[in-house]
């Protein structure tokens, strides 16, 4: 009897840690998900035109514009 309780200790050490493991890998997956989605958007002062910040230059121009 005691052996089963145990066993039975074991085996439900085992699955809670495997769904820690589970839940630590979700979580450590997701920040990078969320940054890709949070591109921050710009607009061109020129031709007003919505794209992301990072393809306006300097002067806050596309690049059709800066041309
Ligand atoms: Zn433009």
């Amino acid at each position: 009897m005691n052996l089963l309780r145990l066993l039975l200790l074991v085996a439900a050490a085992w699955l809670i840690w495997q769904v820690a493991r589970q839940v630590r890998r979700q979580l450590s997956q997701r920040p990078p998900e969320i940054e890709d989605d949070f591109e921050p958007m710009a607009r061109c002062a020129r031709c007003g035109t919505h794209l992301p910040a990072k393809s306006l230059n300097s002067n806050g121009l596309c690049g059709r514009c800066s041309e």
